[in-house]
């Protein structure tokens, strides 16, 4: 339950600096970090970006935030892998996320292995559903990517269905991303995190889906 949850007002009103010692704020986000996977494997590739997860657990995010400080100090007085840019915050992705990232600021979402919910009636509590997609596009800025990754073939059409049918974004598929210089953060995105480390160990399938987000159609 998330009742004990504190929302910020708007973004304006959250220091950065409590996150990212730079102060700056996140330009990527991982949806459900779970226990930070992601992060740890794009800090050290991708120091130029900022990246939070948002985890609901209280014990998940506080492992995370741990595992973040451990981290800091082991690389402290070094350049290239110093994990300042990686950063974890206790919030329910699904509630009030425009409070939390400003308009067109992030240029990437990560949804790794989210949720199934596979009863009918479940499928509202799904992390990808029609009202949701309008808050991503929001504070996804033109040309950000949606990363979609899961082992459960239904929610894969799901969110693969949901998201093309979205008028503000389009499917892009795993070759053209490559191509464009993204293939290491979809390697990541198959196997940095916990729950991808699962999936492998059971071999079972993976179903990526990637989607851009497009320019807003002028009226
Ligand atoms: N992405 C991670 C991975 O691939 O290992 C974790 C996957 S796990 C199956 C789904 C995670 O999403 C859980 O850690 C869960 O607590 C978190 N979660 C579920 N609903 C959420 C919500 N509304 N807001 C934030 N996190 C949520």
């Amino acid at each position: 339950s998330d009742h004990s949850l504190d929302y910020p007002a708007s973004p304006e009103l959250i220091d950065w600096a409590t996150f990212f010692p730079d102060g700056n704020p996140p330009d990527w986000a991982d949806i459900g970090c779970g226990f930070g996977g992601l992060l740890v494997e794009l800090a050290p590739r991708f120091p130029d970006k900022h990246i939070l997860g948002l985890e609901i657990r209280v014990q998940v995010t506080q492992y995370v935030t741990d595992r973040i400080a451990a981290l800091r100090v082991a690389h402290s007085g070094q350049s290239d892998a110093h994990y300042n840019n990686i950063s974890v915050i206790r919030a329910n992705a699904m509630k009030f996320l425009p409070n939390f990232f400003k308009k067109h600021s992030l240029s990437a979402l990560f949804f790794l292995f989210p949720d199934p919910h596979f009863k009918s009636r479940k499928h509202k509590a799904r992390i990808i559903s029609p009202t949701l997609l309008a808050e991503y596009a929001y504070v996804l800025r033109p040309g950000g990517i949606v990363y979609t990754i899961t082992d459960v073939k239904d929610l894969h059409d799901w969110m693969r269905i949901h998201l093309t049918n979205f008028p503000l974004f389009e499917p892009v598929d795993e070759g053209a991303l490559r191509s464009e210089g993204h293939g290491s953060v979809i390697d990541a995105v198959y196997t940095s995190t916990e729950e991808g480390k699962k999936v492998e160990r059971n071999k079972g399938d993976k179903w990526l889906a990637c989607f851009r987000r497009i320019e807003d159609p002028s009226r």
